[in-house]
């Protein structure tokens, strides 16, 4: 007897939709964009404009602030399609995401009533700050402090590093040591929300205190600046500490864990998009260029190069949607997250690769798009945690889950 079976459907038809509107963005408006801002290194406000239009900032926040109140799966299936157009425009709202949830997971009610509505519209965009010049995978090690004035205010001191949106951005989610003496280091920091003048050097008024050095000038993810911030007797009201004064000192690392959890997922998902271009640029090229006698996907060894980048890029894809989805089912997602960021961050580098190998000399020449991702798909190997920061977390959370 046949067994009844449902149709197969990897997107449910709201994703479906927001997908294919997201796709046909990045092939108008992003992909021929793209090599422009690249090459200028100038951040693509027109195209951002548009992002907001779209709602595209507000994708994950709840209807009642002016979001769409979508779900990470569907979050991460957007940020595929904007990567596959341009890594850098992933950036953009990558960390203005973090920031959301931060705000959604464990602010007051008061700072969400604050600040959502904004970011919903992309009024103001977030930046996520936890690293600095001497701490990266290390995060326990950070040496910026923040200490409580007679008046009440946090004074906030010391130097951050690698800020994406740093200079742009309206609101920096920002790590602090509140308690130098706390042992283990994690349990004495705090995360502030410091609010800033978007696109100013040096800020002024109530946000004095807070510079922002000149951009650091990278060999890709052009375009979205990355800079230091200087903190220098900033001075943030305790009502701006996520969650309030009393329940959030002393919680900020977890709270920004929990957080690069969803951020994995996130840079997972663009490694899968920079992945799927580069596998449609191989499987263009490898048609029109002809080498004895024949295009040279008629050669098998450029075949099974195109047949490893497509297996590789739809088992990325399934994990990655994998740990979204738990995640999305309130489980705990830390092993499935740091699978999803290892395997499609590497998968799109070495996608990236091929591709270049494909397009022999041309892929040296920067008329050809595969020259900007072979510079873009490195970064997504260091952020939200290096390849082998991944393989520890892994390592730990199998350990512990197969203990004897
Ligand atoms: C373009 C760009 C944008 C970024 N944006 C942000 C941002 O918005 N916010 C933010 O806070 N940070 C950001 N970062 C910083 C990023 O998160 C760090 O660079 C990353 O976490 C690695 O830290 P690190 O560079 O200090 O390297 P390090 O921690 O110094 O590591 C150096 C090397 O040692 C390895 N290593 C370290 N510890 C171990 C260990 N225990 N075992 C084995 N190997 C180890 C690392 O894997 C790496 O290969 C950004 C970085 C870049 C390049």
């Amino acid at each position: 007897m046949a067994v009844e079976t449902a149709a197969y459907s990897e997107q449910t038809e709201i994703q479906r939709d927001i997908t294919e509107m997201v796709r046909q963005f990045a092939d108008e408006q992003i992909i021929p964009n793209a090599e422009h801002y690249d090459h200028e290194d100038s951040f693509p406000e027109p195209i951002v404009e548009q992002m907001k239009e779209l709602g595209l900032f507000g994708v994950t926040i709840p209807e009642r602030y002016g979001g769409m109140g979508l779900d990470l799966t569907t979050y991460a299936m957007i940020v595929e399609e904007l990567s596959r157009g341009w890594i850098s425009i992933s950036g953009v709202v990558n960390t203005h995401f973090i920031g959301s949830y931060l705000l959604m997971k464990f602010g007051t009610e008061e700072q969400k009533d604050h600040f959502l509505p904004k970011m919903a519209t992309g009024e103001i965009r977030a930046a996520f700050s936890l690293s600095e010049p001497e701490v990266g995978s290390d995060v326990q090690g950070i040496k910026s402090s923040a200490k409580k004035g007679e008046d009440g205010r946090w004074e906030l001191n010391g130097q951050k590093m690698w800020v994406t949106n740093g200079l742009g951005s309206g609101v920096v989610f920002v790590l602090m040591k509140t308690d130098p003496q706390a042992d283990p280091p994690y349990k004495g920091m705090t995360c502030f929300i410091t609010e800033k003048e978007p696109w100013a050097e040096t800020n002024t008024g109530e946000y004095e205190g807070l510079v922002v050095p000149p951009k650091i000038k990278k060999m890709g993810y052009k375009g979205v600046e990355s800079t230091e911030l200087v903190y220098d007797g900033y001075r943030c009201p305790p009502e701006r500490i996520l969650g309030g004064e009393e329940a959030g000192v002393g919680q900020g690392f977890v709270q920004m864990m929990d957080a690069l959890e969803v951020g994995r997922v996130n840079v997972a998902a663009r490694g899968v998009g920079i992945g799927q271009r580069a596998l449609e640029l191989a499987l263009r090229y490898s048609q029109e260029r002809k080498a004895f006698g024949k295009p040279i996907a008629q050669h098998q060894a450029i075949q099974f190069k195109l047949a490893d980048m497509a297996t590789k890029i739809e088992a990325a894809r399934l994990l990655t949607r994998k740990a979204a989805r738990m995640k999305d089912a309130g489980e705990r997602s830390d092993l499935e997250a740091g699978m999803a960021k290892l395997l499609a961050s590497e998968t799109g580098k070495e996608c990236v690769e091929e591709c270049f190998r494909i397009h022999g000399g041309y892929g040296y020449s920067k008329e050809y798009e595969i020259e900007r991702l072979y510079r873009d798909a490195p970064l997504l190997l260091i952020g939200e945690g290096t390849s082998e920061i991944q393989r520890m977390v892994i390592g730990k959370k199998l350990l512990q889950r197969h203990k004897i």
